[in-house]
């Protein structure tokens, strides 16, 4: 589907032969390629522009070694180069306290509701963690009886109040219920619309100051490309979370909200989601997510 950043680079790099270092002139038409690389696996075009300004600034005057080719040097600048920022490392989900209570947000439709399922049930298998999944969205029924259906599912309790249309007061009422039953992590699964509007911020944000959360993780689809990163930093400006979830990475997307978000919002993405089902989880590699984007 998309040429691959090595084989480009091979092309543009034509030039470059007997040359034994990256100068000014030959690097240009090289990042050119990386900067439409980029944006054919969907970053957004101010962040690959500044990308591809601090690659050439790590890239010039840089000695190619005989047995490297050029163009293999440039893959391992601008591959090592998306990794740091992405973050460099995987960064944990922080579960301390009992219980420790986690909000999601995102948009309708973002995988909020597959997404609480699946981290309840990796970190009831993985960390022996007891937890309970609440179901705030007082707008759609649908909704808490698909978390329902999940939660029976995968074997852990859910708490509703399908007679209560005040989240703040469900979810603080399922914290209490949490703390009676002896359960250590709650999962606050929250109303989501088709697009960011005031009256959702100010829902999600009076829940967050009412239960304090140790993470507020924002989810977001993957395919929704360039759009993805509006989305984060409007929930950002007004809920400064805690780290975001990339889903739906089982499609054909390369993946470049991921360095778009970190760029731009500058929090850490914690966890990918691949697939529909309940075991469809990843911790977030930045190294993979850099191979990825690369092709
Ligand atoms: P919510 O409205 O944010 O709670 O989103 P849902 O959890 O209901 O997810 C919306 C749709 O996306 C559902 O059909 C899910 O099965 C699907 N979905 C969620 N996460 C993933 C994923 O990682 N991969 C794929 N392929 N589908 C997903």
């Amino acid at each position: 589907m998309f040429e691959n950043l090595s084989d480009r680079l091979e092309r543009s790099f034509k030039i470059l032969k007997g040359e034994g270092k990256i100068t000014e002139i030959n690097v240009a038409e090289t990042l050119k390629d990386v900067r439409k690389a980029l944006l054919d696996a969907d970053v957004n075009y101010k962040v690959a522009k500044q990308f591809t300004d601090t690659v050439k600034a790590k890239a010039l005057g840089m000695d190619v070694l005989t047995a490297v080719k050029p163009s293999q040097l440039m893959v391992k600048i601008v591959h090592d180069e998306l990794a740091l920022l992405m973050g460099g490392d995987s960064v944990d989900v922080n579960i301390t306290g009992s219980p420790a209570v986690i909000l999601m947000s995102g948009l309708q439709g973002s995988g909020k509701t597959t997404f609480s399922g699946k981290l309840a049930q990796l970190l009831k298998g993985k960390r022996g963690k007891k937890p309970l999944l609440v179901a705030c969205d007082v707008y759609r029924p649908a909704a808490i009886e698909q978390l329902k259906v999940l939660g029976e599912q995968i074997g852990i309790p859910v708490y509703s109040e399908p007679d209560c249309k005040n989240p703040v007061q469900i979810a603080q009422n399922a914290i209490k219920q949490a703390r009676q039953d002896g359960q250590d992590l709650v999962i606050v699964d929250t109303a989501g619309r088709l697009a960011v509007d005031e009256e959702m911020m100010r829902e999600i944000k009076a829940i967050k100051d009412a239960i304090n959360p140790n993470e507020i993780l924002f989810v977001v689809d993957s395919m929704t490309g360039q759009d993805a990163v509006n989305t984060a930093k409007e929930f950002n400006d007004r809920l400064d979370f805690t780290g975001v979830v990339l889903t739906k990475l089982d499609g054909d997307t390369r993946g470049g909200a991921a360095l778009s978000i970190r760029t731009v919002v500058n929090k850490p993405i914690k966890f990918v989601g691949t697939g529909e089902k309940m075991d469809a989880l990843d911790v977030f590699h930045p190294a993979r997510m850099a191979d990825r984007i690369l092709g």
